[in-house]
């Protein structure tokens, strides 16, 4: 269980981000609910935890902003005292193939997927040292494992945030700090949604499960590396994906 612990989920408005925000606060996490842009959507999710009982706040902040990232964890640690969680989920496409990708779509899925996650990191770090112990869990995909197709931009995002995790975990782990990636499969949510039915087919094609999964199974995973069971466990890439990625 998480009572008393203080969680921050990055792009937690929609899709895996808000089941995210949602399991951690029925496990008794406090939960900072970020979004950038879709501020109803992230009402309703605070709304949705306060219903059930538990505590929530939404936070806007472009994460992509070094500045911006480092105002949101300030806000937290002088709001809560604390940061026990921070799950680095917020993420964006724009699919393409390489030889036509432009320098602004590269750009901006690298800003937002790697540079993001290093953001929060950076500005959480200093705290979690001081608190003696946290987790943070940073969402990859099997795309930065396994790399796809008319995806390099994102597949480079999603492998660096690997490396990041990897070598962040190596730094912290003598402070109790674990550092962890989840790396989703084809997870039905508006990311996914807007994707033709031949890719859609071809996708299920490469699953062993046969079928997309669901936000919850990647809530399900983020909630035990929070959790204090999975204190041994750090620097790994667990791989929610139906058996795609093995
Ligand atoms: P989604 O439904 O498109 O939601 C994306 C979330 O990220 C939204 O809450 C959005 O907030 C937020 N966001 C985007 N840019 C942001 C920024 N600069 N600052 C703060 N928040 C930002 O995506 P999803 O499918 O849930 O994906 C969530 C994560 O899982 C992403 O990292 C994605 O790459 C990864 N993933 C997804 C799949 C999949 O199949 N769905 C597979 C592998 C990995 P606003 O709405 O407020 O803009």
């Amino acid at each position: 269980m998480l009572e008393q612990k203080v969680a921050v989920v990055t792009g937690a408005s929609r899709g895996i981000g808000r089941q995210i925000a949602l399991t951690l606060a029925s496990r008794g996490a406090r939960v900072i609910v970020n979004y950038n842009g879709s501020a109803a959507r992230a009402e309703e999710v605070v709304q949705k935890i306060q219903e059930a009982g538990g505590q929530a706040e939404a936070v806007q902040c472009d994460v992509s902003d070094f500045q911006k990232a480092g105002e949101l964890m300030n806000y937290v640690i002088q709001t809560y005292g604390r940061v026990d969680i921070l799950v680095n989920n917020a993420g964006i496409t724009r699919d393409g193939l390489l030889m036509k990708m432009s320098e602004e779509d590269f750009d901006a899925v690298l800003n937002t997927n790697l540079k993001g996650a290093f953001n929060c990191m950076q500005h959480v770090a200093r705290q979690m040292i001081r608190q003696k112990g946290g987790r943070i869990i940073n969402i990859s995909s099997v795309s930065g494992v396994m790399g796809n197709a008319g995806q390099a931009n994102y597949s480079a995002s999603k492998a660096g945030v690997i490396g990041l995790t990897k070598a962040a975990a190596r730094e912290m782990a003598s402070r109790g700090i674990t550092v962890n990636a989840v790396a989703p499969g084809f997870i039905n949510t508006e990311m996914t949604e807007v994707l033709s039915d031949s890719v859609k087919e071809a996708a299920v094609a490469q699953i062993p499960m046969k079928t997309f999964g669901e936000t919850t199974d990647i809530a399900e995973a983020v909630a035990f590396l929070a959790s204090d069971e999975a204190r041994y466990i750090t620097g790994q890439v667990l791989c929610v994906d139906g058996g795609m990625a093995m």
